[in-house]
């Protein structure tokens, strides 16, 4: 069997110790270990002059690690993925800082993990290329004489044409990614949208989902990102015992739980939840005292000002709603910047009543989908979902659909969800549930990988006619 390479901005290496890696991290290692992969991508480390990969052995798979050079990393990491991209795909236009010199130090970067990977490539390798940062991955292995399967994976929403033909480099980007053989995305929304710009911006053929551009067909499709279901489910039942989870439960003394936990990014609509809850608590004066909105948000991308910026407003709302609401022995709001061990949050999740997922827009949100997985069947809690992430097309029927943006019926619905009779809690949660029990993190994994070697299969068939 073809050997499957992994190509990620960031790697972990499993150290030994208890690893805190997210679901899709797993599921990718597993799959990896299985197929005697390779996996490969930026060490952490930099270095003046970065030498080759350093390859290390873990069993049956291994690991290529590269270091790069600290300002070509700023660059492209901070500079153009994090400073462009990230903002553009996510439909915030007025946050996109354009630099050329940040895009300049992008494919750089891109060129010098395609120069490092290439000497490590067999002719027959299937290679998955992960996220945003890595989009022109693909060309630059092509320029550089590989004529293997390669598919590309878009962890982040794909925006309308509109949007993308706002950064200067879209047509660059456009021709990059139809060098893969498949590109998958997230949703349908996303792939509507992609196939539109690469059609209508980038003049390649439509013949059905096959994009046909430059003599090559490039093969899309949906892979809805999805997390281990029963697992996470298994988990959070049995968490609910461990000592800090019920002394979360212990500290409501009797009151009821909101929760929200994401990294603090400025898509994740943390300012305007914060704002629907103080609302909520101005306009309903029955839930004082009886509700406590705890949000956990780990810092992120710090080195960012609008992520410093963000920061700084939650810690004052947060201090604007305690002020206001608080009394001695009840506070309504709890904000916590720490990262939780993944196996307490799956308790959190499970005690929490309602569970407030508002993205101003988000690729997916795994997070719905772990709050769902973590409810208790006979007593579970309520999904306040944001209309703009890619998890209402599967959470749609169940979850209580909010626009982030309006504040006063996001109040709404936080009340609705802390109301809801336990019929319609059990209706609702089931019908959360259908999708997720059938589409997992091992599908998600499992189809992306069988249809990469289908496309290897019929490209050395065509390759041996011809
Ligand atoms: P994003 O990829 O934009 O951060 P997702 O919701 O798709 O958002 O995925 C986030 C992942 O990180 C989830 O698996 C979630 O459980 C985990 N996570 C988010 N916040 C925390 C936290 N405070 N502590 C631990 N894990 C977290």
């Amino acid at each position: 069997m073809a050997r499957l390479v992994i190509v990620s901005n960031r790697v972990s290496v499993p150290t030994g110790r208890r690893v805190e890696a997210g679901g899709l991290t797993v599921v990718l290692r597993d799959g990896l270990r299985k197929a005697d992969g390779l996996w490969f991508g930026w060490s952490g480390d930099f270095a003046e002059q970065p030498g080759p990969a350093k390859v290390t052995t873990r069993g049956k798979m291994s690991y290529a690690l590269l270091d790069l050079n600290q300002d070509d990393y700023k660059g492209f990491y901070y500079g153009f993925a994090n400073g462009s991209l990230w903002p553009l795909f996510h439909y915030r236009l007025g946050l996109v800082d354009w630099k050329a010199e940040s895009y300049r130090a992008y494919r750089k970067v891109n060129l010098q993990f395609a120069s490092e990977l290439i000497k490590l490539l067999k002719p027959d390798d299937q290679v998955w290329v992960h996220d945003y940062q890595l989009i022109p991955l693909g060309e630059e292995l092509r320029k550089l004489g590989f004529t293997g399967t390669i598919g590309f994976y878009l962890h982040v929403p794909f925006p309308s044409g509109d949007i993308v033909e706002v950064l200067p480099a879209h047509v660059e980007l456009g021709q990059a990614m139809l060098n893969y053989d498949l590109i998958g995305v997230q949703t349908d929304r996303a792939h509507h949208d992609m196939l539109d710009f690469l059609e209508r911006w980038i003049g390649a053929e439509r013949e059905g989902e096959d994009l046909l551009y430059a003599g090559r067909r490039v093969r899309t499709g949906v892979y809805r990102a999805a997390i281990d279901t029963l697992g996470f489910g298994k988990e959070a039942a049995v968490a609910v015992e461990n000592e800090e989870v019920r002394s979360l439960e212990e500290s409501l003394g009797g009151r009821t739980l909101m929760l929200g936990v994401e990294r603090l990014d400025y898509t994740k609509g943390l300012p305007l939840r914060f704002a629907a809850y103080e609302h909520l608590l101005a306009t309903h004066e029955d839930w004082l005292r009886k509700v406590i909105m705890l949000q956990i948000a780990p810092v992120s991308r710090g080195e960012l000002a609008q992520y410093r910026a963000l920061r700084s407003d939650l810690e004052r709302a947060t201090g604007r709603i305690a002020g206001r609401f608080a009394s001695p022995d009840w506070n309504p709001i709890r904000y916590v910047n720490q990262p939780v061990p993944r196996k307490i949050l799956s308790g959190y999740l499970r005690v929490a009543q309602v569970g407030l997922v508002t993205p101003l827009r988000d690729g997916m949100n795994l997070v719905a989908k772990e709050y769902v997985a973590a409810q208790d069947p006979q007593n579970p809690g309520v999904l306040v979902l944001s209309r703009f992430a890619g998890a209402v097309e599967e959470l749609g029927e169940g979850a209580l659909l909010v626009n982030p943006l309006d504040i006063e019926r996001t109040a709404e619905a936080m009340r609705d969800a802390l109301a809801m009779p336990i019929d319609e809690r059990i209706d609702r949660w089931q019908r959360c549930m259908e999708p997720l029990r059938v589409w997992t993190a091992r599908t998600w994994y499992d189809a992306f990988v069988h249809k990469l070697h289908e496309i290897a299969d019929a490209n050395s068939k065509l390759a041996h006619a011809a």
